[in-house]
Order: C-alpha cells, then structure tokens, then sequence
C-alpha cells in the first residue's frame, strides 16, 4: 500500500523494504571494516532501532557484545529537547569500543546528551550509527560516523519507528502526509 492513516494520520510509502536493505547493507559492511580487529559493545536505542539493528548486526555479523538501552525526547510528533533515560548500560566500559545504533537523528539531542554521559565513563571509542537523520534538524554538534539515508524534515514511521506507539512493524517506511 502506497498510502496509510495511522492513528488519524495519514502517511505516504517513502522508503522500500528493497531500498531499507540495501542501505542497511552498505552500513553493515562499513561497521564490519571500522570494527574488524575489536569485539565493541553496541548499544541499541529501544524501541525504535530495534529491526534495523537486528538486521544490521545479522548482516555485518559483527563479533559484538550487545546492550540494550532504552532514552526518549519525543512526545507525539515533536521534540521535547530533554532526554529522559529509561534503562541505561549498567556494566563498565572503560577501554571498549562503543557503537550506538539508532534509528534517526532529528534535533541531535538524545544522542548528543547521551553520548556525553558514555564518554564520562572513559571508553576508547564511541561511534553512532543511525538509518536516518535530518540534517536540516540537527542542533548539537554530534559527529554520525554511519549514517543510512538523510531526509527532509518530515515525521515518518514504519521499519522500527512509531507514531505513538503504532506503525513500528511496517516492513516500509512511510512519511506523514502535506495537507
Ligand atoms: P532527536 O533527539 O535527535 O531530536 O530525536 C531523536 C529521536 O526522536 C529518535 O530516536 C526518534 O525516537 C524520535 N524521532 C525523531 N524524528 C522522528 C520521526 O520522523 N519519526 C519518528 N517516528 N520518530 C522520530
């Protein structure tokens, strides 16, 4: 289907499952070339990341310790410029390679924060890797090593992504709709 409502909003067909693979594809070889010598730890962003994680760690088959973590800063359709962390790394990093993965920067301000208090804890590297982001958006000066796709400041879900908590499971990614 080209085009969907979901909870009252309706959304149009953006990115296809064949175009999302092949990104991920092309990000799942950079990851096994950074990280060829070295076991990271990847930090994965619930809830958001967690298709596009699972198939770029099943592609890159990346030798990796893999944590789950669980930050928001959005409300609905917007940015609420505070990150509230839910769950958080709980073993030492110190000395590791870090590799977080997320599932779009927008304002930069989740991982910008966040990365501060991973890098406080003294690991060798901290790296991110995010399918989408939207570089029109971007407020903090955060330095994306691997980055999918950037795209135009319009809300989209499906692939991981959600609008209030619906539309995660869309195997496509499909943007909000001009009125
Ligand atoms: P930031 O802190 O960079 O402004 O926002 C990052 C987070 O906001 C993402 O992890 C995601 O949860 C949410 N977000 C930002 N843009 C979008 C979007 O277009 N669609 C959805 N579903 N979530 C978004």
């Amino acid at each position: 289907m080209d085009s969907i409502e979901v909870a009252g909003l309706q959304f149009v067909k953006f990115i296809d499952q064949k175009q999302i693979s092949l990104i991920v594809d092309r990000l799942a070889e950079d990851i096994k070339k950074q990280y060829y010598n070295s076991r990271p730890i990847v930090v994965i962003i619930l809830k958001g990341s967690i298709h596009f994680a699972s198939q770029l760690l099943l592609e890159s088959e990346l030798d990796a310790e893999l944590v789950f973590i669980k930050i928001s800063s959005y409300d609905g359709l917007n940015s609420t410029g505070k990150i509230n962390i839910e769950l958080d790394i709980t073993q030492s990093i110190e000395n590791r390679d870090v590799l977080i993965i997320e599932d779009i920067v927008d304002t930069g301000t989740t991982l910008y924060q966040y990365k501060m208090t991973l890098v406080d804890r003294r690991p060798k590297s901290v790296k991110i890797c995010t399918l989408l982001m939207k570089p029109s958006k971007l407020q903090y000066p955060l330095e994306v090593s691997f980055c999918g796709l950037e795209i135009a400041d319009k809300f989209v879900i499906g692939y991981g992504l959600d609008y209030n908590e619906q539309g995660r499971n869309l195997a496509d990614i499909y943007q909000l709709k001009e009125e």
